[in-house]
């Protein structure tokens, strides 16, 4: 298989102080990029940038909360500012919080949309001009923009409603950006896990958390690192392949 190097790259992770973002922080540096990786939880950044360091990597923690517009334009800024330059965005971070729409604490609503849909919004459009710069220049001559989806951006479910309307927006968005910019050489793309052994549904109550785990049919769930090398592939292709939507499901998974 070729895979093109990401040495002399530069990438964003959010969402990177914990599972599908920590692991993918660690395998983009792996695959030579340096990366800035953010979220609030600036301790977790700090034992990421340390773990990628004494492997060799190059790493900045960025502590912001990208559903505040400046903060989500400065993390921008200081990524470019501290590393150079923007090769890859990987727009990571998101919430899960389920239950039925009936009676729903509508809090929880604005802050599912908050993070995955407006904090992603801000930091794409704080990256764009770096990323059709890295378009065109002699790196690699193309930019990469993944955005993390879901199943529940192609599946919609009951209890899921609000989370659903989330990634479903994603996945149009991702396509309208893709029709944009893929002739400036920037590739965008979705990528849809299915369930993933992470911190994501632990922000639930304990209700919800028991009403899935009494419904639970999946055996085996996905690592973390196993949608860390699904975004590695989208990344590593030559110039002219753009993966513009990838479905990773557990084998136990229906
Ligand atoms: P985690 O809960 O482990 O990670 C979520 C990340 O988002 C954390 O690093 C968190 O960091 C960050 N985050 C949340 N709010 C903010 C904010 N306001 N500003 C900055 N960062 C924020 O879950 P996953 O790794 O599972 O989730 C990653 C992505 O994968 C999400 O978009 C999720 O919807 C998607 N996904 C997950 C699946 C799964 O089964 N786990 C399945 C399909 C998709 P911090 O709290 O430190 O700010």
């Amino acid at each position: 298989m070729q895979i093109i190097s990401l040495d002399g790259t530069v990438a964003i992770v959010t969402g990177a102080s914990s599972g599908i973002g920590e692991a993918t922080a660690r395998r983009l540096a792996e695959h030579g990029a340096a990366v800035a990786v953010i979220a609030r939880r600036k301790d977790r950044l700090d034992s990421l940038v340390a773990a990628i360091e004494s492997g060799g990597g190059t790493a900045l923690a960025i502590e912001a909360d990208i559903t505040d517009q400046s903060q989500a334009q400065a993390a921008v800024q200081t990524a470019v500012e501290s590393l150079g330059r923007l090769d890859i965005l990987v727009n990571n971070a998101g919430l899960m919080l389920l239950g039925q729409i009936a009676g729903a604490d509508i809090e929880e609503w604005e802050r599912m949309i908050a993070v995955n849909q407006k904090g992603l919004l801000y930091i794409t459009h704080a990256a764009l001009p770096y990323l059709q710069s890295a378009g065109t220049d002699d790196v690699r001559g193309v930019a990469d923009i993944v955005n993390i989806s879901s199943i529940a951006g192609r599946q919609a479910s009951a209890n899921f409603g609000v989370y659903n309307m989330t990634k479903f927006g994603v996945n149009g968005f991702t396509e309208a950006l893709r029709q944009e910019v893929t002739k400036q050489h920037i590739r965008v793309g979705v990528l849809e896990p299915g369930a993933v052994l992470t911190e994501l549904v632990s922000h639930n109550n304990q209700q919800i958390r028991d009403g899935l785990d009494a419904s639970d049919d999946i055996p085996e769930r996905l690592q973390p690192e196993d949608i860390a090398d699904s975004i590695a592939y989208m990344v590593t292709r030559p110039r002219r392949a753009s993966i513009a939507e990838l479905w990773a499901m557990p084998t136990s998974q229906v």
